[in-house]
């Protein structure tokens, strides 16, 4: 019987469902392989276009997502109740890896407000839920999510330098600027963690509120491109007015929110991150066999070997802790060590995998030709975005240390 290749498996995988740890069998209806063709057909052709951002990236994620409903494959985790297709976390696992091999997959996809949806969904008040949830779920709104300041450090949200005040009829006037607001410049909606009593670096105090980017105040102060790439933004609030109720979750309740909100956050993104590897992956391996010089194709080189041999045992030995950490997630168990081994394996194996594959190619993998260089931008970027490795690695080391004492 002839040997499946890796890109046999990567499809058989996308059309037959990844099994979580925790034991859910091959997706029957042929969902991950329907999106994972939908991805390569009308997103991956576009990507271009979406990176640049601006009103003609807009226009063209508009139509894609009317593609991807009328192809049936809108929200598809988001919550049935508010008008997705309320898959659970295990089933869309199982093909997340394949919608985020674009990082514009999510977006087009209408998985993107997952997080916000079912943080607002949990913690928002009636009118939040009434007024934003069906929205957010059909893609008529969007939202963003700003904790990060540019003035204090991201790793210690004690800092915060944000702050809202109570006026005397209840409402909030919010004060103080954020960076590296996904989404920022097309957001209707932006969740802004302030401080609502106490000084920094006061352990309580932080609450979270979600701001409608029209309120008088709200300013977009600037992009900020990350390696050449669209999409953050700096942001002000300069005594913005927020409702009482637009309090998310309880009064100094705001790390525990946010905490819920990252675990499964990051895991997500972990699945994305090794679906654009094992598109890195793919393209390296072509390459390697159809690049050929007076000694024979670049696959027959041991150098080249070897750079295929440790980008699979990078994908083989990732794949497995992401999914411990979806299993740990979707049963409720504490998922924290699984999550923060999951998060730096996933952008480590990102970057390596690029890496290798824009070796092989030469300097075609630096040029406009392929998505090496924008799969090269996010492996950099993962290392730092939703924490950087270095609060993963002491996190881990300290919660596991703490059951041998
Ligand atoms: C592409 C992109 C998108 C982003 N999107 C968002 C968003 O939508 N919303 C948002 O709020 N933020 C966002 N961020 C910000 C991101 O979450 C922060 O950059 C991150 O949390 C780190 O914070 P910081 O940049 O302030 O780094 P700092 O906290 O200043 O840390 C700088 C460096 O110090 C080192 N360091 C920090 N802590 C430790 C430690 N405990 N031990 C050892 N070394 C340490 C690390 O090397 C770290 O990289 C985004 C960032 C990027 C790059």
């Amino acid at each position: 019987m002839a040997e499946l290749s890796e890109r046999d498996v990567a499809g058989a995988r996308a059309g037959g469902g990844v099994a979580a740890s925790g034991g859910a069998g091959p997706a029957s209806d042929g969902l991950p392989g329907r999106v994972a063709a939908f991805v390569a057909e009308h997103v991956v052709p576009h990507e271009g276009l979406l990176d640049a951002g601006g009103p003609r990236a807009d226009a063209v994620l508009r139509e894609l997502q009317e593609r991807a409903r009328r192809a049936g494959l809108w929200a598809l985790p988001l919550p049935a109740e508010w008008g997705g297709q309320g898959l659970c976390l295990e089933r869309y696992a199982a093909f997340a890896e394949v919608e985020g091999a674009s990082d514009h997959g999510p977006a087009v996809l209408g998985s993107a407000p997952l997080l916000d949806v079912l943080m607002l969904r949990a913690h928002g008040t009636v009118r939040i839920r009434e007024e934003y949830l069906t929205g957010l779920v059909a893609g008529d709104l969007r939202t963003c999510y700003a904790m990060t300041e540019p003035d204090v450090p991201g790793t210690d949200p004690f800092l915060t330098a944000t702050r809202a005040t109570r006026e005397p009829d209840g409402s909030w006037r919010l004060t103080g600027r954020k960076w590296f607001t996904s989404g920022a410049g097309g957001a209707d909606l932006v969740t802004v963690l302030a401080r609502t009593d106490g000084a920094p670096p006061d352990r309580d105090g932080l609450s979270l509120f979600l701001v409608p980017t029209a309120s008088p105040g709200f300013r977009l102060v600037r992009e900020l491109p990350v390696l050449g790439a669209s999409g953050q933004w700096e942001i002000a609030f300069d005594g913005v007015r927020v409702p009482a109720d637009h309090l998310v979750g309880a009064r100094g309740a705001a790390l525990a929110v946010a905490g819920e909100r990252l675990q499964l956050g990051r895991t997500l993104r972990c699945l994305r991150w090794l679906g654009q590897a094992q598109r890195a992956f793919d393209l390296m391996a072509a390459r390697a066999v159809t690049r050929t010089g007076s000694r024979g194709p670049l696959s027959s080189q041991q150098l080249v070997q070897r750079h295929v041999f440790e980008s699979l045992l990078a994908l083989r030995t990732t794949r497995p802790l992401v999914h411990e950490a979806v299993a740990r997630l979707a049963t409720g168990e504490d998922a924290h060590v699984e999550v923060g081994l999951a998060k730096v394996a996933a952008a480590r194996t990102l970057q390596q995998v690029v890496d290798a594959a824009i070796q092989v190619h030469g300097a075609a993998g630096l040029g406009p030709d392929t998505a090496l260089p924008a799969l090269l931008r996010t492996g950099r970027a993962a290392r730092i975005l939703d924490g950087p490795d270095e609060s993963h690695i002491t996190s881990v080391a300290r919660r596991v240390l703490g059951g041998y004492v």
